[in-house]
């Protein structure tokens, strides 16, 4: 089988220095939102200067290098056992480089392992098979640590925030959690939400849905009509970019629908920073595209 290990360096590499050309595009929209001498712009101007010298030097975007989440669709005939261990050589060999800062701790011992390869679980690996006819595809997510310390799971009703078990109630938790987190999420943030499942599956829900494009609306027109509602409404609360005050709160956000138990009812949040890195890479043949 083919070794794909520097392929996947040059994924995180691109993960980590530069933002997809749709992110980049909805920061700089939201510049000409904001009042020209303002903390908001100010913040979002210094966000782009950032971005693009990042991309020019091979540099993290952000020092919270984050979590890395790969998803791997193979063919048939690749092996996963292999694939993971050219993940993680290349995760330590980034490292080396600096394109990610050590960032997996032992949680028992506080002790980082100083190479981004913590047990089986960092970083995270997913697969799915694909048809045999189908390229291999490595999707690559960075997700930082502030922006994750601010998500968060609804178990309906709520009594509290007077949310019932329907997407009105769902509309009030999601808007909870924005304005809780305010500016400790590193605003403007994309949120993934998922709105079903168990605790554990509806979690990684909320983020698969942010591997998606800006803009990509839900099938389903009721839940395409909820994503554009709380994008406006959570651009009205005023929190603004790094929570200076301002219109922008939120660039998009991205919902789905699970199946649940009857006992049960959770909304899940998860937030994505400014820093929304996300690349992937397709393997055909010899050739590697990189997106
Ligand atoms: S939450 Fe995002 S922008 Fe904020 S420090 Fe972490 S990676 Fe950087």
């Amino acid at each position: 089988m083919r070794d794909l290990t520097n392929e996947i360096l040059e994924l995180i590499r691109r993960t980590s220095s530069s933002l997809p050309p749709d992110v980049e595009k909805k920061l700089r929209e939201s510049v000409e939102r904001e009042t020209p001498g303002s903390a908001a712009r100010g913040a979002l101007e210094t966000i782009l200067k950032n971005v693009e010298l990042s991309r020019a030097q091979s540099t993290p975007i952000c020092q919270d290098t984050g979590t890395p989440i790969f998803y791997v669709h193979y063919p048939e005939g690749w092996s996963t056992r292999k694939l993971k261990e050219q993940i993680r050589a290349a995760m330590v060999e980034a490292t080396k480089k600096s394109y990610m800062r050590p960032n997996a701790v032992d949680s028992i011992y506080d002790k980082n392992s100083g190479n981004n390869l913590g047990g089986e679980d960092f970083p995270s690996v997913h697969f799915e098979e694909v048809d045999a006819d189908e390229p291999l595809v490595i999707e690559l997510m960075l997700k930082g640590g502030g922006c994750e310390n601010v998500g968060a799971q609804y178990s309906l009703p709520d009594n509290r925030l007077g949310a019932g078990r329907d997407l009105a109630g769902v509309r009030k938790v999601v808007l909870d959690a924005v304005q809780k987190a305010q500016g400790q999420g590193c605003a403007p943030g994309v949120l993934g939400v998922s709105i079903g499942g168990d605790r554990g599956s509806a979690y990684i829900k909320s983020k698969e849905v942010l591997f998606s494009e800006m803009g990509t609306r839900n099938t389903d027109p009721k839940l395409a009509e909820l994503e554009e509602r709380l994008t406006h409404e959570a651009n009205t609360l005023g929190i603004g970019p790094m929570g200076f005050g301002g219109q922008t709160t939120v660039l998009d956000t991205k919902i789905t629908g699970m199946h649940r138990l009857p006992a049960s009812y959770f909304v899940s949040v998860s937030y994505m920073c400014w820093a929304y890195r996300r690349r992937k890479m397709t393997v055909t043949g010899v050739d590697v595209v990189y997106e």
